[in-house]
């Protein structure tokens, strides 16, 4: 945008006090605008709202002291470098105190004028007053300290806190008044302070209320925004154009139902009344099943995929995984190949060979086949399809936003489209990420499940441990043994990690070298996991040292331990996603968690995996601790880059949010009057919410 001369986008370097020198300095902070620079917001505030005297402070008093410095000297002590010195001002002295910050000898002179931050207590040697300063500035002779709200900034070596303050300052004074980007009626209904103001406020608030009024404009505004893009997908795909409306169950799926070895659990039928009732309707199903492992997502989507098939169309069902895609295709065609519909299977080893390849994709454009599984080869290759009906993504979050998106594309009409995700996907997730669907929820498990004992041991358990595991395999069983790394780390962080071949190593030629064992990890060519993957479930091999490629999805039945290795690796979600590989079949099942962790943390968040095996709980608190790009793992997770808000503590912000930009979007003036926003946005709001409607 433009504002006379002033323009968001320019170099930041042509803020007065940055210049090329420090612009270069910047960039390490992302910031290369003036626009970066002016929402690089305050990592939190300090309140030095009034100067005490010297003469006036009393012991255990947190003061802002201003005074000048002498008497400087350093020592060592104790492996400490030790620097003092005596603040002075009109009315009397005090003892300051450093430790470990020997650079600042070469910034204190004699006389220096210093402003100074903490506690005072009284120091017995010096027989007065003395005060380790918490936080500390270097004035120049002449200037005054600033009083007030301090804003404190993510900072490096080269950028201290005086040069951003400084150069934010001088942008905002250079800044014309920014324009207004929200209606005035969504101000005045939330209750929220103009843009401009928030935004100078959150630099430099006068007090806290004005803080807090600015803090909630930018943290609604950034959540506004994407709710508005999430309403805007999702009327695109109820207006643009109409999707297939599926006709009253009948008598394919009446058989497929009675061909199912089980009968469905309450939760499974009502997920899939859900599923029946948005195919039938004409606009197109956005549905995400949510539901834990082993929770019967899979036999709900198979029912959907004979639906669809009943009604002459054709059904797609991605998979994370080709381990999992083959899987799947044994167990849909052996259940529905006697119902006469043909599924086919798009395996990695089908996309080598070109002939195979054609004849396939020949099949899948010719409506020779019914239902097609595969990986999300099945998006990425030129596969045409003759009538799509479905699109099942069974996600585990290794989807986006973006490749649902391209999907869609695929097709002349609108497929309907089903989500699984067998990681719990918390509240706050489900409201950005994945905003555009509606959601069902499987929670209880189909009956005669064993629940899995879960153990949190030392790493000095670990011969009993394995004892154990040996005894659980010489009795028929089978065991996995999860590590988080494939080979030894050269990062000094990971170094201490005994890495999956060595664990294999180990393990094969120790205890259990009369048992055969198999090593398993994601940087194996496909054939060669398959063929190890195969072993194990045939029950060739009893013992798979593997990484977290068992994570999705893996059905063995006959394994009934679960050994971890340095658990506290791992987030807890994703333990308890790999738990979710043992306990499948009848027998008593194990998971032991082996870590080493001296942090009491880490030990007390390994121990909520031995009390809880509710999914979303633990998820939750995954997510609190770690946060979202731990929780997904990269930067896979899908949640745009929140500048300001962040959606666990501004959870009631995001309510508000969403329920005004559902309000909002009703009307066609308004989503006319967003979709302009979007491309018109001073603020690059636009590049956040892009990144999840972009496709
Ligand atoms: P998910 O996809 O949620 O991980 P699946 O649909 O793969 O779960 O089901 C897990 C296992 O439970 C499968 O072996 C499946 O055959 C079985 N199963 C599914 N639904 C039921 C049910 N209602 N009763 C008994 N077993 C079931
Ligand atoms: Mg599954």
């Amino acid at each position: 945008m433009s504002i006379g001369k002033f323009e968001l986008t320019d170099n930041v370097m042509y803020v007065k006090g940055v210049g090329p020198r420090r612009a270069a300095s910047l960039e390490k902070l992302n910031i290369f605008t003036k626009y970066d620079l002016l929402t690089h917001y305050p990592r939190t505030y300090e309140n030095h709202s009034s100067l005490t005297k010297i003469c006036d402070v009393f012991a255990e008093e947190n003061v802002l002291l201003v005074g000048k410095v002498f008497n400087i000297t350093s020592r060592e002590a104790r492996g400490l470098k030790i620097i003092n010195a005596v603040l002075m001002d009109e009315t009397g002295c005090i003892k300051l105190t450093w430790f470990n910050q020997t650079w600042l000898l070469t910034k204190l002179k004699e006389g220096t004028k210093l402003l100074a931050i903490g506690k005072t207590k009284f120091d017995s040697w010096a027989g007065g007053l003395a005060m380790t300063p918490q936080s500390f500035t270097i004035l120049d002779p002449d200037e005054e300290p600033e009083l007030g709200i301090t804003p404190i900034y993510p900072s490096t070596a080269a950028i201290t806190q005086k040069v951003l303050r400084t150069a934010i300052k001088n942008l905002l004074a250079q800044m014309p008044p920014l324009k207004e980007i929200l209606p005035q009626e969504i101000l005045r209904e939330q209750n929220l302070i103009s843009l401009d103001a928030a935004i100078r406020s959150i630099h430099f608030p006068k007090n806290f209320d004005e803080l807090d009024a600015a803090r909630r404009r930018l943290t609604f505004d950034e959540l506004f925004l994407i709710q508005c893009g999430l309403m805007l997908i999702k009327r695109q795909n109820q207006d643009e154009r109409l999707g297939i409306s599926h006709k009253k169950n009948g008598a394919l799926l009446k058989a497929a139902l009675e061909i199912l070895p089980f009968d469905l659990t309450k939760d499974q039928k009502k997920v899939f009344r859900e599923v029946t009732r948005d195919m039938e309707n004409k606009l197109p199903m956005r549905r995400l099943i949510q539901g834990d492992v082993g929770s019967g997502k899979t036999a709900v989507a198979m029912l959907a995929l004979v639906k669809t098939v009943e009604n002459g169309f054709q059904g797609a069902f991605m998979a994370p995984t080709e381990i999992l895609a083959s899987q799947h295709y044994e167990k849909f065609s052996k259940l529905l190949g006697d119902l006469g519909i043909r599924v086919g299977l798009l395996s990695a080893k089908i996309t080598r060979s070109k002939k195979l390849k054609e004849e396939l994709y020949q099949k899948i454009s010719s409506h020779e086949l019914d239902i097609i599984i595969g990986t999300h080869a099945l998006i990425q290759e030129g596969v045409k399809f003759a009538k799509l009906g479905l699109v099942v993504t069974d996600e585990q979050h290794r989807f986006g936003v973006a490749q649902r998106s391209t999907l869609e594309k695929k097709s002349d009409t609108l497929p309907d489209m089903l989500v699984m995700t067998a990681t719990p996907i918390p509240r706050t997730m489900t409201l950005t990420v994945y905003g555009d669907l509606d959601v069902s929820l499987i929670k209880e498990l189909p009956p005669g499940r064993k629940p899995i004992k879960t153990l949190v041991k030392n790493i000095r358990s670990r011969k009993k441990i394995y004892d154990f595991v040996r005894t659980e395999i010489l009795a028929g069983r089978q065991a996995y043994v999860v590590c988080p790394l494939i080979e030894r780390s050269e990062s000094e962080t990971l170094a201490d990690i005994e890495p999956a071949e060595e664990i294999f190593e180990m393990l094969s030629r120790g205890i259990f070298r009369d048992i055969p064992c198999g090593l398993l990890h994601g940087r194996m060519k496909p054939r060669e996991k398959d063929e190890i993957m195969e072993k194990f479930r045939g029950g060739e091999t009893k013992l798979l040292v593997a990484t977290t490629v068992i994570e999705i999805g893996v059905d063995v039945p006959n394994a009934s331990v679960m050994v971890v290795e340095h658990a506290e690796r791992f987030g807890l979600a994703q333990l308890h996603q790999l738990r979710g590989r043992v306990g499948r079949g009848a027998d008593k099942s194990y998971c032991v968690l082996i870590s080493d962790s001296k942090a009491s943390v880490a030990k007390a968040r390994l121990e909520t995996m031995e009390k809880t095996t509710d999914g979303f709980k633990l998820a939750e608190e995954d997510l609190k601790l770690r946060g979202p790009g731990q929780f997904f793992g990269e930067a896979q997770h899908g949640l745009p880059d929140l500048k300001i808000a962040n959606v666990f503590r501004d959870f009631d912000i995001l309510i508000q949010a969403r329920d005004a930009a559902e309000k909002f979007m009703t009307d066609d003036e308004n989503l006319k009057y967003f979709a302009n926003l979007r491309e018109n946005l001073a603020l690059a709001y636009g590049d956040k919410f892009n990144q999840i409607i972009a496709s």
